[in-house]
């Protein structure tokens, strides 16, 4: 018996219209994998605390259309890195969706096996799930300036982000920081930004989800350098310290 069967079928109707308005066309197969992960985390959501959205409407705008708006800022090809990603939002779809390599990251090591578990179901290749604070997963060879983008969403100011974020990425790649409208309040100093982590602000992409569901600004910043040896630094001193 599958008991999300109804929200999954008003997700459908409502991503078949939705998507390509945005720009993005995915097959049926496709379709039915972000599907399959929306009922994974809804069914799991009863006992772990995965998302507060579960209304059909909201959860196929705020988690699957908010997370393929990501495609607009034209993510290179190559393995890329979700920062925080709890439920899967929104690395399970853009590699759904756009083909690439993700590495999931998050520090709670109960939605790192739930991650786990989608990936094995769903047997989405090319995509794993790590347990760690960003912090330390930056330090370690395996992932340092390891991929050509990392994208966060939900995960904390723009400075802790860009900390996290940067060590993740090789010269020549992508950060991409989802942010709500409050994104031109949060700074960060320019030098410390080049000169310290390596990062170019390289745009600003303004995205109005549809349904009067809210706005979002996506942050893109090129790495043009490679990032200091300190950061990131220990874990829990971006958050306390913030650049
Ligand atoms: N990105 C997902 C989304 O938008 O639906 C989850 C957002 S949730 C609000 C923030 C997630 O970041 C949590 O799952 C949390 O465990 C994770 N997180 C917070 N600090 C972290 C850190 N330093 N390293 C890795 N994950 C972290």
């Amino acid at each position: 018996m599958n008991s999300n069967k109804e929200p999954l079928q008003s997700m459908g109707e409502i991503l078949r219209v939705e998507l390509p308005a945005i720009g993005v066309h995915l097959s049926g197969e496709q379709l039915q994998l972000l599907l399959r992960h929306a009922g994974l985390v809804l069914e799991a959501n009863r006992h772990v605390n995965l998302t507060r959205i579960e209304h059909p409407e909201e959860f196929a705008v705020k988690h699957i259309i908010d997370s393929l708006c990501c495609l607009q800022a034209q993510i290179p090809a190559g393995p890329g890195i979700d920062v925080g990603t709890g439920a899967g939002y929104p690395g399970i779809p853009l590699a759904v969706a756009g083909g690439f390599s993700v590495t999931l990251v998050d520090s709670l090591a109960k939605k790192v096996r739930f991650l786990q578990d989608v990936i094995e179901r769903m047997e989405l290749e090319g995509v794993q799930a790590v347990h760690g604070r960003a912090e330390d997963v930056g330090r370690h060879d395996a992932f340092r300036e390891a991929h050509r983008w990392a994208v966060a969403r939900a995960v904390g100011p723009l400075p802790v982000l860009l900390e996290y974020m940067s060590p993740l990425v090789a010269v020549g790649g992508l950060v991409l920081c989802m942010k709500g409208p409050g994104a031109a309040d949060e700074r960060i100093d320019r030098r410390t930004m080049r000169h310290e982590l390596g990062l170019a602000e390289a745009k600003r992409i303004y995205v109005r989800l549809p349904r009067c569901m809210g706005e979002r600004y996506l942050m893109k910043y090129e790495k043009v350098a490679g990032v200091k040896n300190r950061y990131p630094r220990k874990a829990g001193v971006p958050t306390r310290r913030p650049l």
